[in-house]
């Protein structure tokens, strides 16, 4: 049976907060997309619905053995006053991959694309225009039986929330400083570091209090098994620049497959730089830096886009970047990119909507 969106509009609307102040994450628009999932049944009562809190079971399965998956994504308000999303059918798959990894049900991606499209139309009056700003996406998927024996949960509830939220670089473009972490690890061959699920993050939060400690705004993940390979940094994915090529991990399970990092290695290729998807130990990138060839370096992810890199340190080695410069290559990632998403590039890949 087709699903069938059904729409109760807020009869009350809150009040905008002033647009020129937004944080990340914090304040919420007038309605959210809610559709349940009953074993047996499937998927059904995809509804949108004025923004409330839900109501769950202590009992539900999500907070007990963690079956929960998210996603983040957002929408841009052009110059014209048209509204973009970037890419959105690769988060709505990355979900379903998600969903997979941790036994989870597959959502119909083009209908929760749709009701979203639908959820964003209805709550558009919250997308900020100030350069910079944008609504930020959070689909999540939790398990909610209430049931406290340990299997895959047999009632799921999805959920999208919108969130408006402020430029990124609102102070400017300021290369970070990286701990790179040798104690914790993140994820593990066979683990689930290529999905986006709330456990990877929970896993991550002590390194990152700690590094914040030691003076550091992130923390560079290597791999879980020698601890010697790069795999990511912070909730973003990794790239440097060595004597004119572009290096970043491959994806090797335990790394996030990012849609910036996706449209990065599109990009690059198209500008015709060399590219090399690899393993790369912090030793290689260590010796590289040594000999004066580790030319830039930054993060990519939804939430900054491109993040600079302006100092790395492992064990010993304090490792300047580019003279704690933003790169002329890490910028003009960072301008084609934000300029797509603004609808002011010209979008030659399709990849807005
Ligand atoms: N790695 C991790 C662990 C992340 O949480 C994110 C953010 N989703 C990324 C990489 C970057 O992914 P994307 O470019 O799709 O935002």
């Amino acid at each position: 049976m087709a699903l069938q969106l059904e729409v109760s509009l807020a009869t009350e609307k809150k009040e905008k907060p002033d647009f020129n102040k937004l944080g990340f994450g914090q304040i919420f628009t007038d309605h959210m997309f809610v559709m349940d999932y009953s074993e047996g049944k499937g998927w059904h009562d995809p509804r949108i619905v004025p923004y409330a809190p839900l109501t769950l079971d202590p009992a539900a399965m999500v907070f007990h053995y963690g079956q929960s998956v998210f996603e983040g994504l957002k929408a841009y308000r052009t110059r014209e006053n048209n509204i973009l999303l970037f890419r959105p059918d690769k988060n709505m798959h990355r979900m379903n991959v998600s969903n997979e990894r941790i036994d989870m049900p597959q959502i119909d991606e083009a209908f929760v694309l749709e009701a979203l499209r639908e959820l964003i139309k209805i709550d558009q009056d919250w997308i900020p225009s100030a350069p910079g700003t944008s609504l930020y996406i959070r689909p999540f998927m939790i398990a909610t039986e209430p049931y406290l024996g340990v299997r895959p949960s047999h009632s799921y509830k999805l959920v999208i929330i919108l969130s408006p939220v402020g430029a990124y670089y609102a102070g400017g473009m300021k290369p970070v400083k990286i701990h790179v972490e040798s104690k914790y690890v993140r994820a593990v061959r066979g683990g689930t570091g290529n999905a986006k699920t709330a456990g990877n993050y929970a896993a991550s939060l002590k390194a990152q209090s700690e590094a914040k400690v030691l003076g550091y705004e992130q923390v560079l993940w290597l791999d879980g098994v020698e601890g010697k390979y790069i795999e990511e940094v912070g909730a973003m994915n990794v790239f440097f620049k060595v004597k004119g090529e572009i290096w970043t991990p491959a994806l090797n399970g335990s790394i996030l497959d990012g849609v910036t990092r996706n449209s990065v290695l599109q990009l690059l290729r198209d500008w015709g730089l060399p590219v090399h998807e690899k393993r790369i130990s912090m030793e290689e990138l260590q010796q590289a830096h040594a000999n004066g060839e580790l030319e830039e370096a930054f993060g990519t992810g939804t939430a900054a886009v491109i993040s600079p890199i302006g100092e790395l340190n492992w064990n010993q080695h304090q490792m300047f970047i580019n003279g704690q410069e933003v790169g002329e290559l890490t910028m003009k990632l960072y301008d084609t990119l934000t300029g797509i998403q603004y609808g002011e590039v010209e979008d030659k890949f399709g990849w807005t909507v």
